[in-house]
């Protein structure tokens, strides 16, 4: 393990490459990143890194979102096989369609979503930023792609807006159920339940906390409680260990785990290192047309 270690470290070196890992990879993945976040976070470091390589540690529109924000630099995988199936649970006809219906209307995208999607949008948003943003929005009419459960959780928040959804879907967050929740709470009915809101709105309203991956590390971190019942992908126990070893977590389900988040390895990630193969090209209109929504994001949650 060490040598694999101190070859990615020096092939880093070489390469100029920064490694930005999601909280969702596996921990031997975590431990070598020079940076570990959520979406939001990932995308300002790699906006901000001054490496000329940035190597991503996660799934493909996380890749894409960084080539989109830095055409200059080389973007590459370490599992270019690695994507999101949410991502893709929404089509262009759609997005035209609603376009064509309503006339005061703002398509909203998840960052977890293709680059065409996103070149189709007015503005992305993250978890974290995604109540900020649309609260910058003067349209009346939101048409949030394509999570339905995040979009339905924000929502409520808007009571003075109507909301049109997508009927896409995380299929780790939603593998949890209130029923599994509940059977965790009648065994650790002291517990904190902390959970994602990609999950579905029943376990959102049972939960003591609904935010994004980096807002339930803070708030597990800030609590006084000892016992948590987490409700998203299980990678997020490195982090949480990390900050609170003497806290304890308890994962609801045996789903709470992303297959291809999980793809990512340091033999990978020393190959791709080593041979930059298959760097993420983007056609240059594609890559304009979808830099103003993620643009536009950045500039409203600054
Ligand atoms: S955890 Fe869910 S939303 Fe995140 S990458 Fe995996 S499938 Fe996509």
């Amino acid at each position: 393990m060490e040598d694999i270690i101190q070859r990615i470290q020096k092939l880093k070196k070489e390469r100029d490459a920064v490694l930005l890992a999601h909280y969702y990879v596996n921990d031997s993945v975590q431990q070598i990143a020079d940076y570990v976040g959520d979406s939001y976070y990932l995308s300002k470091k790699a906006a901000e890194a001054p490496q000329k390589t940035i190597l991503f540690c996660g799934v493909k529109f996380m890749a894409e979102s960084a080539k989109i924000l830095n055409p200059e630099k080389t973007v590459i995988m370490a599992d270019t096989t690695a994507d999101c199936p949410m991502a893709h649970m929404v089509d262009e006809e759609r997005i035209k369609q609603v376009r064509a219906q309503y006339d005061d209307v703002a398509v909203v995208c998840y960052i977890n979503s293709t680059s065409e999607i996103k070149a189709l949008c007015d503005v992305c948003v993250t978890s974290s930023n995604a109540e900020k943003i649309i609260r910058a929005l003067p349209q009346k009419y939101i048409f949030f792609v394509p999570d339905q459960n995040l979009g339905r959780y924000i929502a409520k928040l808007f009571p003075e807006k109507t909301f049109i959804f997508n009927d896409g879907f995380c299929y780790v967050h939603t593998s949890i159920t209130k029923e599994n929740v509940e059977r965790a709470l009648a065994i650790h009915p002291q517990a904190k339940v902390i959970v994602h809101p990609e999950c579905t709105m029943d376990v959102a309203e049972i939960a003591d906390y609904v935010g994004s991956t980096s807002g339930i590390i803070n708030y597990a971190t800030k609590s006084d409680a000892e016992t948590f019942i987490v409700g998203t992908e299980i990678g997020v126990l490195y982090q949480l260990k990390k900050a609170n070893p003497n806290k304890t977590f308890y994962f609801v389900g045996n789903k709470q785990m992303c297959t291809n988040m999980k793809k990512i390895t340091l033999e990978k990630i020393e190959q791709a290192l080593l041979t930059m193969a298959n760097p993420i090209e983007m056609d240059e209109d594609l890559r304009l047309a979808a830099e103003n929504s993620l643009k536009r994001m950045h500039e409203i949650a600054k």
